[in-house]
């Protein structure tokens, strides 16, 4: 490596959610290896992150890499229109067996947002199909779908950052999320934003689309699932779409294969993505059911208009297969119970902190809600400083390990942040 690579980097090399002038600092990692970071230096981190939900069996996993290694030597991609292949064909399979009951036709795409944006494409064709075209959906407030046009559309329009677009971005209705929280007795009255305005307005609206159970990025709240229930007894009702975006709940992180499986429902559209290489490849799916599906091919246009060049790219469904093939013991089931039991014990006394205004833990999901915004470049780096990876933002500091995390390493994870908390004010803000 050259000296100054780092410095190119800075210069040159765009990161997530980074300005070109006042980059963030970046760590430069050579390898990972179960749930550690290694750093150049030689630093090991414990990894508290997961790769942002997506690294479920920690890094190198040999499972994966040896699957991913046969499917490169077979075929790493070859195009999906008019070809199919055994890497994609038995993703599928799994996909439909694992999901709720009758999503049965799958959409293969690159990443989450772009899942996202085929789920808003099928509910588009579909409305189209029955010849009533309806082009508007309804969203929850602090809720996050991803990066790209239609996803922005549908995410927080005032607090997330997609307020920037918001004079190209497609209108859509929101309402305030629930409040009740996962554990608490279910409170009618945080049903009834969604209740109205469904009443008032269903006849325009094409589908109802949540984050089923835990809003990630738009504020890590963990909300009732009675809730769901009740969006998916009103989109019966009015006959309208009820689309899950499991793209960060997907696979186990909240205790259950997927969000929707805490209140027994299954949506109309349900997205998946991260975790579901394993966090070695980009690859989404979009299921639907048959009816969807049905409608969308039997209407004008023919078929469902979607397409990406690497679609189902097999060394990406090698890596899936192999990943969902190592969950489907369940023993992931007991690990995201340990790390549940151990993130409560841990963090929850923090709740009596000063700066703390709400600790709360779902599955392998742990947040620290702070009273002030922390100042994500000094902490992270008093983080590195300590031997963990953890990276927060505005008023949150959370964990996400590995399912795989030792005991001891999820210690260390736990110790960081409440030590943190006791920083000089310009760590926390
Ligand atoms: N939906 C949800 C719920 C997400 O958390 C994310 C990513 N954080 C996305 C969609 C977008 O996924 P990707 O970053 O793979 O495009």
């Amino acid at each position: 490596m050259q000296v100054d690579d780092l410095s190119f980097d800075q210069r040159h090399i765009w990161h997530p959610y980074t300005s070109m002038t006042k980059p963030l600092p970046t760590y430069w990692v050579t390898s990972a290896d179960r749930c550690e970071l290694i750093l150049k230096d030689g630093r090991r981190l414990v990894d508290g992150m997961s790769s942002w939900w997506a690294a479920v069996h920690g890094y190198n996993h040999p499972v994966i890499n040896q699957a991913m290694n046969e499917q490169i030597a077979r075929m790493p991609h070859v195009m999906f229109g008019g070809i199919t292949h055994s890497p994609a064909v038995a993703l599928c399979r799994r996909l439909i067996s694992l999901t709720p009951e009758g999503l049965d036709c799958v959409f293969l795409a690159d990443s989450g947002s772009v899942a996202v944006e085929v789920a808003i494409k099928m509910a588009l064709q579909y409305w189209q199909g029955r010849k009533e075209p309806r082009y508007e959906f309804l969203a929850l407030r602090k809720g996050y779908h991803g990066d790209t046009f239609g996803a922005m559309s549908i995410c927080d329009p005032y607090s997330s950052m997609h307020r920037l677009y918001r004079g190209y971005l497609a209108p859509h209705k929101f309402i305030e999320p629930p409040k009740c929280r996962f554990d608490d007795v279910w409170n009618e009255e945080d049903g009834v934003p969604l209740i109205a305005l469904l009443e008032a307005y269903h006849y325009k609206l094409a589908a109802i689309v949540l984050e089923p159970i835990v809003q990630g990025t738009g504020g890590m709240r963990f909300y009732h699932p009675e809730y769901l229930r009740l969006a998916r007894d009103l989109s019966n009702k009015y006959g309208i779409l009820l689309i899950a975006d499991e793209i960060a709940t997907g696979f186990g992180r909240t205790g259950e294969w997927f969000g929707c499986n805490h209140a027994g429902i299954s949506p109309d559209i349900l997205c998946v993505g991260k975790a579901l290489t394993g966090g070695v490849l980009t690859l989404s799916a979009t299921l639907t059911c048959r009816h969807v599906a049905d409608t969308i091919s039997n209407s004008d246009a023919g078929c469902f208009m979607h397409g990406p060049t690497f679609m189902a790219n097999p060394l990406a469904c090698a890596a899936a297969n192999a990943s969902i093939s190592l969950l489907e013991d369940e023993q992931w089931k007991s690990c995201v119970a340990a790390i549940a039991n151990q993130l409560k014990s841990g963090l929850l006394p923090l709740i009596n902190h000063p700066r703390v205004i709400d600790v709360r833990v779902l599955g392998a999901i742990g947040v620290v809600e702070t009273t002030h915004p922390v100042n994500m470049a000094t902490l992270q780096r008093w983080f590195v400083d300590h031997g963990v990876w953890i990276r927060p933002f505005g008023r949150l500091i959370y964990l996400m390990p590995p399912y795989i995390i030792s005991s001891s390493e999820l210690t260390k994870l736990i110790e960081a942040i409440v030590e943190c908390l006791d920083l000089p004010s310009h760590f926390l803000l």
